[in-house]
């Protein structure tokens, strides 16, 4: 079958997606390819395609190197349901499942492997993959979430690295490798550590356009991520991510308290209880995650309609990535995220006491400031985010594709975002900021560090030096004599936000350093210099509440919700809709699997709009392939036709 057949009969889908026709040619005939493709990108068809297509024309068996159990389950589930022969080989099988698929892996009865990298590399694994090998039938091997390679990308998995051996011991088999991250370090990392240097790098556009960004800072975060919540997502599934396990204990509970269906997930849990809590977030409608950044990645459930970071992430490569999670159906998502003076200080102290080299500390500095940069800005979060992964931002005109190809390459140079250019669906853009001068009220708090740390031989926290400049009479003021300074006062014309938000600038910039071993005091550095000399300046957002800050209004009208069918359905489509939800839930349950893993929301109402009467009019719909038309296609006329 060519490809185009491969992607209309077994997975039913008209066409190709961006650059994904470009890709499956290319690696259907042997090319090694690097995919950079955003979350919800498609990149899964990128390598299944040419897997069944190579399978077909007598090359044998792809192996998919992937790094999460769970992912691999979802993932050989939906293609069986698509009636392709996909196994995976993992921990889960017991002895004698394993052995019988080593046998049939043997025969090349397989059109697809998954496995973890820990186990591809074993000596028992390496001897199969040698005997296929040696009789043309390792077909070639798609190595998915390549950034867990790099130490430089957010979620570096040592395992990883093993996999050089692909490359040397089986030097002719075609590779790929996929990622949602990419930064410019990372991806020259991928391309080194994986000898992907010939390989052709196909780079997609990285905007999610769905998705609509969100940064408050936080004031009572919890109650604001409540608001947002109440306000904008009744119903919806989401995901919360929170710093430490404490945390998302605690908001977990709030968020049950307040009458929402959470569930806390991190690495602390019971393996049996984090396993239950992320079924039942992929099986459930509307179930609210609140977890470490130990959950998510692998998650491909498509209807996640919000990602709320209550902590602020280390870095964009991150926040972008786990926000990612939102909306892979294509449907209005958003992410919302609190940041905070702590937040900064916390990251800013995690980095400085972890045990890695300076040159690393460096990096993941700037990494940090990259991300304040973000939060602090007044400009378009999309044009902004996009610019940081080396891209510029062409707002959508009519008819431009959702997914178009960036050329690859050197694109690293223009990391410039067109000034003034807006994606009017973000924060910045729907509700412009002001921004205001903060630039003397920065020189008037360095100025006071420096007086206290001479009349005083020590350093203190930003309370303390905040009560000096705004001439607050403290205990601690009176016990240190601070009253008599020359700067006591001298910026009492500033709030506490605003002071705090300098503060946050300069920390962030590097132009104060907190000392997280002395009770987080603040200390002048070299950088310092040039804002008390007045060379730099120092803009700031002003505070603004959004919308989602407002109280909910009682009676709140269905139209600001979003777990509605994607396509707007008449009353007698929608309770066709409701009808095939439930039919779809119980074959989920039997099968073991995601609801959407047997059909997506998109294609239940489609069907319920269009009411089919025969099996010829279910053709056609998108998502339904020639496997599942067999399968489900006569018990869908009659769910519709009840
Ligand atoms: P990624 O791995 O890049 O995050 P996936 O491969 O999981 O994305 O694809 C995201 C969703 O888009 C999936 O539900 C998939 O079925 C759907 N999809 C992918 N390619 C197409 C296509 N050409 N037409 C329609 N839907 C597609
Ligand atoms: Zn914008």
């Amino acid at each position: 079958m060519s490809s185009s057949q491969i992607l209309r009969e077994v997975f039913g889908y008209e066409q190709f997606r961006g650059p994904q026709e470009a890709i499956v040619s290319h690696v259907i005939t042997g090319g090694d390819a690097l995919v950079l493709m955003p979350t919800g990108g498609g990149k899964s068809l990128c390598y299944q395609i040419p897997a069944i297509a190579r399978q077909q024309a007598g090359h044998g068996v792809t192996v998919v190197i992937s790094p999460l159990i769970a992912l691999m389950h979802d993932q050989v589930g939906a293609l069986h349901e698509a009636g392709v022969e996909a196994e995976f080989l993992n921990s889960t099988l017991t002895g004698e499942q394993a052995s019988a698929l080593e046998k049939r892996l043997l025969r090349a009865d397989l059109t697809m492997l998954y496995a973890a990298p820990e186990r591809i590399t074993t000596p028992r694994f390496l001897a199969l993959l040698d005997s296929l090998h040696a009789r043309g039938l390792l077909s070639m091997f798609a190595i998915d979430e390549a950034h867990c390679v790099s130490q430089w990308g957010h979620d570096f998995r040592p395992e990883y690295r093993a996999l050089t051996v692909l490359h040397e011991r089986y030097a002719g088999v075609p590779r790929m490798a996929l990622t949602a991250t990419a930064d410019a370090l990372t991806r020259a990392d991928i391309v080194e550590r994986l000898q992907l240097e010939d390989a052709q790098q196909f780079v997609s556009s990285f905007d999610r356009p769905n998705i609509r960004y969100k940064i408050v800072e936080k004031k009572d975060a919890t109650q604001q991520l409540l608001r947002f919540i109440q306000h904008e997502h009744e119903g919806d599934a989401g995901i919360v991510y929170c710093q430490s396990r404490r945390k998302v204990e605690d908001i977990a509970q709030t968020l049950c308290a307040a009458g929402l269906n959470a569930l806390p997930y991190h690495a602390g849990l019971d393996a049996l209880v984090r396993q239950t809590h992320q079924d039942r977030f992929l099986r459930e409608d509307g179930i609210v995650m609140v977890a470490t950044i130990a959950f998510g990645m692998g998650i491909d459930k498509p209807d996640v309609r919000f990602v709320a970071h209550l902590d602020m992430p280390k870095n964009i490569e991150g926040y972008y990535q786990e926000t990612g999670r939102a909306g892979r159906d294509g449907g209005p998502a958003n992410a919302w995220m609190g940041y905070g003076l702590q937040d900064v200080v916390n990251q800013r102290r995690m980095i400085d006491e972890s045990p890695a080299g300076d040159d690393f500390k460096q990096v993941m500095r700037g990494k940090l400031d990259a991300l304040l940069t973000l939060a602090e800005g007044a400009d378009c979060r999309r044009v902004h985010l996009l610019a940081y992964f080396g891209e510029t931002y062409a707002a959508a005109a009519p008819g431009r594709p959702k997914h178009g190809t960036a050329p690859s390459g050197g694109s690293e140079d223009t990391l410039v975002p067109s000034v003034g250019a807006m994606c009017n669906n973000c924060d910045n853009c729907l509700n412009p900021p002001n921004v205001w001068d903060g630039t003397d009220a920065a020189r008037k708090l360095l100025s006071t560090i420096y007086r206290v740390q001479q009349a005083s031989g020590i350093s203190f926290g930003a309370g303390h030096i905040m009560d000096i400049v705004r001439g607050k009479t403290t205990d601690k003021v009176t016990q240190f004599g601070h009253e008599g300074l020359t700067t006591f006062g001298i910026g009492a014309a500033f709030s506490e936000v605003q002071l705090r938000g300098v503060l946050r600038q300069l920390i962030a910039t590097g132009a104060l350093n907190v000392d997280g071993q002395a009770f987080n005091t603040l200390q002048l550095t070299e950088q310092s210099r040039a804002v008390l000399k007045g060379e730099v300046a120092v803009r700031l957002r002003e505070s603004v509440s959004t919308p989602a800050e407002r109280k909910p209004k009682r009676g709140n009208s269905t139209s600001s919700k979003s777990n509605a069918a994607p396509l707007a359905l008449d009353d007698a489509a929608q309770l066709r809709f409701t009808a095939l939800k439930a039919w779809r839930g119980e074959v989920a349950r039997e099968h073991n699997l995601p609801a959407y893993v047997i059909f997506h929301d998109a294609t239940l109402a489609a069907i319920a709009e269009r009411v089919p009467q025969t099996l010829d009019d279910l053709q056609g719909i998108s998502g339904i392939g020639a496997k599942k038309l067999e399968a489900y296609g006569e018990e869908v006329l009659r769910v519709v036709g009840l």
